[in-house]
């Protein structure tokens, strides 16, 4: 059988030996004689393995004692909601800066709770190449209660790599970037993921939230999304998605055995330096995005000719080069490379690249 590689943006390739030691415990974990998933989450056992998981993540980021760590329901979508909820606190003001899709569905979503003071980063000429303006340069109201930006946007492939310096709670949305490199956590006052692309499936949310943060929440806020209410029942107020956090908690283990975040970090610069690198010594293939601000987990790009889209994908597809479709927004192409895909993977796309812009370049 031809090896399947999948570059879906999201729910994303899973590390092959999580998935075989899941699939060997499926149905006896722990020699209890029933699935993970049968047990109930206030169970001894399911118990130590969510706090195992919970301390492997805290060592994985070094995430400092004063912060929570909360695994939440409803997706990166919800925490657009939760954090306004929870720590606009008196203020009416929040700040939001914008570089793509995502970062504007949190600002919109963001409005509905907030004054949103907006700066829009990005930037785009003409020709459709697309740059970042400088953290240094991103203004923002001095008084609001919070800096909102996403760090990794998903769909354009656009990244900031620099943390900004922020005199606010500083909120980053790292759906699409967390675990893929070494963070310093305590640059912010809330850090999100939903766990679809480098943590786990989806289904779970990973919330780390500062502790002063704590306790501010909106009157209406519903008790699920309240992070102190969460953090006080240890993630388990209600029913969490006690699968997902057994999974996550095997891609944690998983990190540790590779050599933790500096050696993904290594190894994802090397797949994206690969991959760019291809692109930008062609003239088939082009990626409009300044080399400052490449993302190292998505990578959008185009062909000469739109109208080989098709035959692109349709040949990728049989080479096992799953889901290279890009986003209909920007459209051409995306490989999303976060952690489980090898270098192996990354290569087999760039031989196929090369082969397919031999044969109709
Ligand atoms: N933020 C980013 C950066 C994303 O990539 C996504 C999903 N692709 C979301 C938020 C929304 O996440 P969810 O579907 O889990 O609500």
């Amino acid at each position: 059988m031809t090896k399947i590689y999948n570059f879906c943006s999201g729910p994303a390739m899973m590390p092959t030996e999580v998935m075989t030691k899941a699939q060997q415990e499926f149905t006896n974990w722990r020699e209890l004689g029933v699935s993970v998933m049968e047990i109930s989450h206030r169970s001894a056992d399911y118990v130590a393995m969510a706090e195992e998981a919970e301390q492997d993540l805290r060592d994985l980021l070094m995430i400092p004692d004063h912060y929570k760590v909360l695994f939440c329901h409803g997706g990166g979508r919800g925490q657009f909601s939760a954090v306004p909820m929870n720590i606009l606190g008196d203020q009416k003001l929040a700040s939001y800066v914008t570089t793509g899709h995502w970062s504007r569905c949190a600002l919109d979503e963001g409005k509905k709770y907030a004054s949103a003071d907006v700066f829009d980063a990005l930037l785009k000429d003409d020709e459709g190449n697309v740059s970042v303006r400088p953290v240094s340069q991103w203004r923002y109201s001095h008084d609001s209660a919070y800096l909102h930006y996403c760090p990794n946007e998903t769909i354009e492939g656009v990244a900031i790599h620099q943390i900004p310096d922020v005199d606010v709670p500083l909120v980053g949305d790292f759906s699409s970037t967390l675990l893929s490199t070494p963070l310093d956590v305590s640059k912010f006052g809330i850090i999100y993921a939903g766990a679809q692309k480098n943590i786990g499936p989806s289904g779970l949310t990973v919330v780390i939230v500062r502790d002063d943060l704590l306790g501010k929440s909106m009157q209406h806020t519903p008790s699920i999304f309240d992070y102190s209410i969460v953090a006080k029942h240890g993630s388990m107020f209600n029913t969490p998605p006690t699968y997902a956090w057994y999974l996550s908690g095997l891609v944690f283990k998983w990190l540790k055995e590779q050599g933790g975040l500096d050696a993904m970090a290594k190894r994802n610069s090397a797949k994206a330096a690969l991959l760019y690198n291809y692109i930008d010594q062609s003239d088939f293939y082009r990626n409009q995005v300044d080399s400052d601000y490449r993302s190292k987990m998505n990578v959008p790009f185009f062909l000469a000719d739109d109208e080989l889209n098709a035959t692109f994908l349709a040949e990728a597809g049989k080479s096992g080069l799953m889901t290279l479709k890009g986003h209909r927004i920007v459209g051409g192409m995306r490989a999303s490379i976060y952690n489980a895909m090898p270098l192996e993977g990354v290569q087999a796309l760039v031989d196929f690249m090369q082969d397919f812009e031999k044969r109709h370049g």
